[in-house]
């Protein structure tokens, strides 16, 4: 029986656990051990279910063991007893070989240095023996696909549990059973649901990656408090990318209070959020805010798949509802569709010739069709096969004939085989139509803000596939051979840094003033026109460069005065750089040098020609990931005017933390080679998207035999 031999059980193990023990079972469900016999029961558990009690011979139909030495094998067991008795307890039970122990208890590191005492002892206690724990100070998990719910919870009350293919880890117990509860409402199911508690022995980190191996997850939810390995972390998020499974993230101390919430909840230090942010960012991480909107999304996710490019269509019965969506997507940045002509004429087929915009306003529906809900689901279909639309919003008010007239939409909606969702404004007189959508499968969501911010975060996910460039996917030293030694002019510079996936100006090399003409022509006017030479450090200081040139007459005048000032260098220089303008922007220097002592640095900090004035620049040695460029960032003066001072929008700080991670790659690729490398000015778009270089040089250094320093 006892098993002391038995190798540590996997995350897979406990979570398709053959055995399960229930301490303190009982065939009251007025108490927690009895609920959870029952729950197995009523879940359809597959398991054998083996109840412990010493005052009992039969619970719930089955044979009750006093002690768990006297149980047939148990892979997982169940506890919730006063926190002092626990370590005992999990003794007896590692005695008995059992598998893990899942710890319902508080009173751990929770509430302070004493229980903090007692969780060490089991943590230590987990490690000597190989049993593992979850929790303790946790509710349990739930496995949906073999009905092991594992959790006393009346949310588990229900008739069946949603099968699905979301995974959820939290930190939280309270918040896996609302967001359980929430989601079963409106018939959003899961694989798995993981609270994690206290983290005394398995943690979030090791259900996420198994989340990540699991054939039935295909959208992974994390509610992260605090993280006890950013690094493992960082490469589980890369890992779930390079699998295609999106990951979305709620983390909180996000706000010094929040940061204080999670810390006492969970006695685990929160990281710094912005790091955090970065870090998630650059993985493809769907990052939210609230727990409701993060189901939602998940959920879109997981039945729909990656929204392709493209905007919204709306369509309303309602003009005004219409109207309040519309600013709301506004607000936070989504983009309505514009519909193509040719869906335009084919929406004259059942809307008036004044209403074929979108948002669509089903009530503006050609009148001799009557008011057929045939009508107004054919414009939905029209609408939904313009190749332009990414997602079809429904925002349904009360109406007459409501749940048919909802049927028909939502049906037409999930039949055209787009991601569709539906926003229903009213309450309790819509329950039949909720009804219906559920059935129909077409998801929804019972506020415009929880609609909104999901369309946001949605539609902002960028599946691996269309991620920029893979962070992770580095050309590596073999790449540089080719690199000439010596002075690297403007555009060669520039070439160096896009193949690490530093964004530059479109540009072009020009040798005659026709050719300048045709590259402005081919890039787009307004232009900048510079010359190319290794004679001049600083073009500005020396007249060569010249801005915003709007048209062909502007662009010649230029390239008059920029090759009389070329021709009276030594010898003179007759290359000429044709370049887009960047309008607006935040300008940063970027820098990479190599120290003698330290081998390759970074740099950052405010830029432009006021960069030796400004003074204002960070270091670091590299490589640095993009959280830690981030964090670097931040120590810079001008950090202000990208977090979007004075109502300002924020500017796209990931794509700088970025831009400065890949050069301090290069940096390292180039070893040796490197002599510095200078991005002045790295344009920070005020659009707060994205970054461009639009000036580079470098010096590259001959090969030499210490490949290492
Ligand atoms: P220098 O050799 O003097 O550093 P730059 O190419 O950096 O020459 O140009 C000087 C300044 O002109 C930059 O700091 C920036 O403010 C502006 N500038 C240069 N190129 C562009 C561009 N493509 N778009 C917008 N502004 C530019
Ligand atoms: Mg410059």
């Amino acid at each position: 029986m006892t098993d002391r031999a038995s190798p540590r059980i996997t995350v897979d193990r406990i979570l398709h656990p053959a055995s399960v023990a229930v301490f303190g079972a009982s065939d009251d469900r007025s108490k927690w051990a009895g609920r959870i016999m029952y729950y197995l029961a009523l879940h359809g558990y597959v398991g054998e279910v083996i109840p412990i009690n010493p005052r009992r011979q039969i619970v719930q139909g089955k044979t009750c063991y006093a002690r768990i030495a006297d149980a047939p094998h148990v892979d997982v067991a169940i506890i919730a007893i006063p926190a002092p008795l626990v370590p005992a307890t999990l003794r007896e039970c590692a005695d008995a070989g059992v598998g893990c122990c899942l710890i319902i208890s508080s009173g751990f590191a929770e509430v302070g240095p004493e229980g903090a005492a007692l969780q060490r002892e089991i943590s230590e206690l987990s490690r000597r023996t190989g049993m593992r724990l979850v929790g303790p100070n946790c509710l349990g998990l739930i496995n949906v696909l073999n009905g092991m719910a594992l959790t006393s919870a009346r949310v588990l009350e229900v008739e069946r549990l949603h099968r699905g293919r979301i995974g959820f880890v939290t930190q939280s117990g309270a918040i896996m059973l609302s967001i359980f509860n929430r989601a079963h409402d409106v018939g959003i199911g899961f694989s798995h649901l993981v609270s994690v508690g206290n983290q005394a022995d398995l943690d979030l980190a090791d259900f996420f990656e198994h989340m990540i191996d699991d054939p039935a997850t295909a959208v992974i939810c994390l509610h992260v408090e605090g993280l006890r390995d950013g690094r493992r972390f960082l490469d589980l998020i890369r890992r779930a990318r390079r699998a295609g499974k999106p990951v979305i993230a709620l983390k909180t101390g996000r706000s010094e209070l929040g940061e204080h919430a999670a810390r006492s909840h969970t006695a685990s230090l929160a990281g710094a959020y912005p790091v955090f942010e970065a870090a998630c960012r650059d993985a493809g991480v769907v990052l939210v805010d609230d727990p409701d909107v993060m189901v939602l999304v998940a959920n879109m996710l997981a039945r729909f798949g990656a929204p392709t490019e493209g905007g919204i269509a709306l369509l309303s019965p309602s003009g005004g509802i219409n109207g309040i969506v519309a600013d709301r997507l506004a607000d936070a940045n989504v983009p309505l569709a514009v519909l193509r002509p040719e869906t335009r004429q084919s929406l004259c087929e059942v809307m008036l010739p004044t209403h074929l915009d979108n948002p669509v306003d089903l009530g503006a529906r050609r009148q001799e069709l009557g008011e057929t809900n045939a009508v107004a689901a054919r414009a939905v279909e029209l609408v939904a096969a313009d190749p332009g639309v990414n997602a079809i919003v429904i925002a349904l008010t009360t109406s007459p004939n409501y749940e048919a007239t909802s049927k028909a939409l939502g049906a037409a909606a999930v039949a055209s085989g787009k991601p569709c969702f539906t926003i229903m404004t009213p309450g309790s007189v819509a329950d039949g139509v909720r009804a219906v959508l559920r059935e129909i499968g077409c998801p929804y969501g019972d506020r415009i803000d929880d609609g909104v911010r999901m369309l946001a975060a949605y539609t902002r996910y960028v599946p691996t596939s269309r991620m920029a460039r893979a962070p992770d996917a580095k050309p590596g030293r073999a790449s540089l051979l080719d690199l000439r030694t010596g002075y690297l002019t403007e555009p060669d510079a520039k070439a160096l840094l896009a193949r690490y996936g530093i964004p530059v100006t479109r540009e072009r090399v020009v040798r005659a003033r026709d050719e300048a003409v045709a590259a402005a022509e081919a890039i787009g006017f307004p232009v900048a026109l510079k010359a190319v030479t290794d004679k001049v450090v600083h073009k500005s200081d020396a007249g060569l460069v010249e801005l915003a040139l709007a048209d062909p007459d502007a662009l010649g005048r230029a390239w008059d005065k920029i090759r009389r000032r070329l021709a009276i260098l030594d010898p003179p220089a007759d290359t000429l750089l044709v370049q887009e303008m960047v309008s607006g922007g935040l300008e940063l220097i970027l820098g990479a040098k190599r120290d003698p002592g330290f081998g390759p640095v970074v740099m950052i900090g405010s830029g432009g020609i006021l960069v030796e004035l400004l003074r204002d620049v960070q270091l670091a040695l590299a490589p640095i990931d993009p959280a830690e460029a981030e964090a670097l960032l931040r120590g810079v003066k001008a950090w202000p005017l990208l977090e979007g001072y004075r109502g300002r929008g924020r500017l796209d700080i990931s794509a700088v933390a970025s831009a400065l991670s890949r050069l301090s790659r290069l940096a390292v690729d180039l070893g040796s080679r490197l002599g510095e490398i200078d991005v002045n000015p790295l344009i920070v778009r005020t659009d707060g998207h994205g970054v461009v270089a639009a000036d580079a040089r470098a010096v590259i250094a001959p090969e030499t035999q210490d490949q290492d320093l």
